[in-house]
């Protein structure tokens, strides 16, 4: 078992603003915000990163884009529109190793 902070959310042994639930997908408001909307979008499956995606993978990372969506939309952001971004490996600024995507909005970067 690898200790993740993001399984530890999924299996609620810590705290998050949850945003969005479903048998695979969680989004919850990222911890130290860097845009007025700031979530992360993930699959409760542990898997590293996209440096690390299986052809399995791909339905679930297909739902949270769809999630990223519901929730921009709920936000008020479906015609301004919105970043979705996911950091992949040590050069990609990825600092979580359970692979997430931000959905930012509300700054322009
Ligand atoms: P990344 O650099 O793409 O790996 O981003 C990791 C993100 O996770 C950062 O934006 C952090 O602020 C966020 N983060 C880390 N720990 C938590 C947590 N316990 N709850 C919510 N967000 C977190
Ligand atoms: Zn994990």
């Amino acid at each position: 078992m690898v200790d993740c902070v993001f399984c530890r959310i999924v299996s609620r042994e810590s705290p998050a603003d949850i945003a969005y639930e479903d048998d695979d997908v969680l989004a919850f408001k990222d911890l130290y915000p860097k845009a007025p909307v700031h979530f992360l979008i993930i699959p409760k499956r542990h898997i590293e990163s996209v440096a690390r995606l299986e052809p399995g993978d791909t339905a679930v990372m297909g739902r949270c884009v769809q999630t990223a969506r519901v929730l921009a939309e709920a936000a008020g952001y479906a015609e301004r529109g919105y970043r979705l971004s996911c950091n992949t490996g040590p050069e990609g600024g990825q600092v979580v190793y359970h692979v997430h995507f931000h959905l930012m909005a509300g700054r322009r970067t």
